[in-house]
């Protein structure tokens, strides 16, 4: 691959339900409902490595760790995002930024920003300058607004590290 830049985007959406934990970007919310999934079902992280895959055109998630696979299930996600990451980096690039829109009615989460932002530095080897979060809900509207599911997108920018 022979472009300076990448551009990667991705999105994800998991519905809420009763006997599950509530993970976004690694940081566990408490709150009586969670995320119904095969992994964990970590929306932010599932997002952003379907952003990186996606910015070198390498497929997305579920080509990686197929949803029906019994080793994914309660799949911690930090590992599939360190996975898509070493892929990058396999390829010569690495992150110059992201930005994540994360839309959630319920819980408020301005409270965990920072460590949801720190995770994924960390597990991105970037400043957290280099980490944008945005926090909505969704006005109440659709499946999101009536507190049913939780969606984020992602978008990221990849720099060349090899000539
Ligand atoms: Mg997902």
């Amino acid at each position: 691959m022979s472009h300076a830049f990448r551009i990667g985007y991705g999105e994800d959406i998991h519905r809420l339900g009763p006997n599950r934990k509530l993970i976004l970007a690694g940081v566990e919310i408490p709150y009586e409902l969670g995320l119904i999934g095969h992994s964990d079902a970590d929306v932010v992280f599932h997002a952003v490595s379907d952003a990186l895959l996606g910015a070198l055109a390498l497929g997305d998630i579920g080509k990686y760790f197929p949803p029906n696979d019994p080793r994914y299930e309660g799949y911690d996600s930090s590992l599939i995002l360190k996975e898509c990451y070493a892929m990058v980096q396999e390829k010569g690039y690495r992150l110059g930024n992201l930005d994540v829109a994360l839309l959630c009615e319920k819980p408020h989460l301005s409270r965990y920003s920072l460590a949801m932002r720190q995770n994924l530095a960390s597990l991105l080897s970037s400043p957290i300058e280099d980490i944008g979060l945005q926090l909505m809900t969704n006005e109440g509207l659709d499946a999101v607004g009536e507190g049913k599911a939780i969606r984020a997108t992602a978008i990221l920018l990849l720099e060349r590290t090899q000539k």
